[in-house]
């Protein structure tokens, strides 16, 4: 099984290049700064990319949440907003939306996916129970731990290898499983977190036959399944690219068939969606279901609004049709790999394969004189910043914060600098630009030193701790 590139994928329609399937009617104007204005903004910024304030960022590759751009349906859907406190129309549309092309029963909408971590976790975790999953992400594994759970990573060894080429780097290790049931027993896990694709993983997908599998393990111990399908659409893309059997069906077949092997969802819409706002959360069990309907009222507001506007209902609403279609995810998943093709010929270390979202700089073999404690990634952001106005994001072990059994850091194989692309924003010249610039980072990494944390929030730090040069 071969990776597409961005030439293969043009030919599917006999020819070589592609184009994106839209065409721009709005535009809004980017600043370019100089470096000395750079330097002191990056200072002001504590060296963390996410203080930042975005009017001084060139282009912003912080993350793909909530930076899509709207279609003119989209926007004209917008104006359909019905804002009545209960039953609002959009609601309804919302549901149908979900339903039809994820496959679930019931539906919740919250104000963002962590909205709906919270409400699950708090639902189905016992204090003390397991909550197996396919490497951590940041807002799951803090809304499992709150609840009383502890994650347990059971994600396959080459996900944690940035240079192994398997197809499905996602994937949940079996045998892990199996050996932390046996050691355990069933009672004790809560439910196995399966996430499409792997964020931390770099934009990694599971395949079809490993959910199939994992679907008749659980059932052989009576252990639920429950997805963040915050990437499906993309996950699913590459379903139909490298699994054998899929190439002949349409990612929206191939989702519905994934989604059917799984008992519950939860989704930030920032990401796949195509909205600038919104979450939900989805399952087939009814008892499960009216629980989280009456905690929604509590959190995030009533269950037929969860926290949004009739208005950014439909544009979700409206967003899941779009972005389930096969010629949206072929240029969005086209542009991630241009842009990864470009460094890659340029010798340039990143996770490999190209994943969905984002290019992973490795930042290991960029600063190889660095200690991990000298946080090389959030490094890395930082010089790129400083070369060319580019906002990108770490993610390492400032993200990967600390075991709250043990109080130190914890550290995590991969050490990682995200160039997340934005979906319908930037253009091809764009991904150019962003590679030069990646490209004088790269030789200039010898006489790059570290930075030291000054500050460190108690909960995801990330986002807020503050750095100084070492
Ligand atoms: C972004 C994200 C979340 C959390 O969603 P928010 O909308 O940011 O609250 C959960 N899981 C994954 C994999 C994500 O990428």
């Amino acid at each position: 099984m071969s990776q597409p590139t961005s030439q293969t994928m043009g030919q599917q329609f006999g020819r070589r290049s592609w184009a994106e399937p839209w065409k721009i009617k709005m535009v809004e104007p980017l600043t370019v700064t100089t470096r000395a204005e750079r330097e002191k903004c990056l200072a002001e910024a504590g060296y963390n990319t996410f203080l930042l304030h975005s009017d001084d960022v060139y282009i912003d590759l912080l993350t793909d949440s909530g930076t899509s751009a709207m279609s003119d349906r989209q926007w004209a859907g917008m104006m359909l907003g019905d804002e009545a406190y209960a039953g609002s129309r959009n609601f309804y549309n919302l549901e149908a939306a979900i339903q039809e092309t994820y496959g679930y029963q019931h539906i919740l909408p919250t104000h963002q996916g962590r909205g709906a971590e919270h409400l699950i976790s708090r639902t189905v975790i016992k204090p003390g129970q397991l909550v197996p999953g396919n490497m951590y992400f940041t807002t799951t594994r803090l809304h499992q731990e709150l609840a009383g759970g502890v994650f347990h990573d059971v994600i396959i060894d080459e996900a944690h290898d940035p240079t192994s080429l398997h197809p499905f780097k996602g994937n949940i290790d079996l045998d892990k499983l199996q050996a932390l049931i046996d050691a355990h027993g069933a009672a004790q896990i809560a439910y196995v977190s399966v996430a499409g694709t792997v964020n931390m993983a770099g934009g990694q997908p599971v395949s079809m036959a490993n959910i199939k599998a994992l679907r008749a393990l659980c059932d052989r111990h009576g252990i639920k399944v429950y997805l963040d399908a915050t990437r499906m659409m993309e996950n699913c893309w590459f379903i139909q690219q490298r699994e054998e059997g899929h190439a002949d069906r349409s990612v929206a077949q191939i989702l519905r068939e994934f989604c059917s092997y799984t008992d519950a969802a939860w989704m930030s819409a920032k990401k796949d969606n195509l909205v600038n706002i919104g979450g939900w959360l989805a399952v087939n069990d009814w008892a499960l279901f009216e629980e989280l309907r009456n905690l929604v009222v509590v959190y995030e507001g009533l269950h037929t609004y969860g926290g949004l506007a009739g208005r950014d209902m439909e544009a979700m609403a409206i967003g899941i049709r779009e972005s389930v279609r096969d010629d949206h995810l072929r240029s969005r998943i086209g542009q991630v790999l241009y842009l990864g093709e470009l460094l890659t010929d340029w010798r340039i270390p990143i996770v490999q394969p190209i994943g969905g979202h984002a290019i992973f700089l490795d930042a290991r073999a960029f600063y190889p004189h660095l200690q991990q404690t000298d946080f090389p990634a959030q490094t890395l952001a930082a010089e790129l910043y400083l070369d060319s106005g580019i906002r990108a994001m770490e993610r390492g072990i400032a993200s990967a914060g600390r075991d709250p059994r043990t109080g130190d850091h914890y550290y995590p194989k991969l050490e990682l600098a995200r160039l997340t692309i934005p979906r319908r924003v930037y253009t091809q010249a764009h991904m150019d630009v962003i590679a030069e610039s990646v490209k004088a980072v790269w030789d200039g990494r010898e006489s790059v030193r570290g930075l030291k944390m000054v500050y460190e929030p108690k909960y995801l730090r990330f986002f807020q701790a503050r750095f100084e040069r070492l």
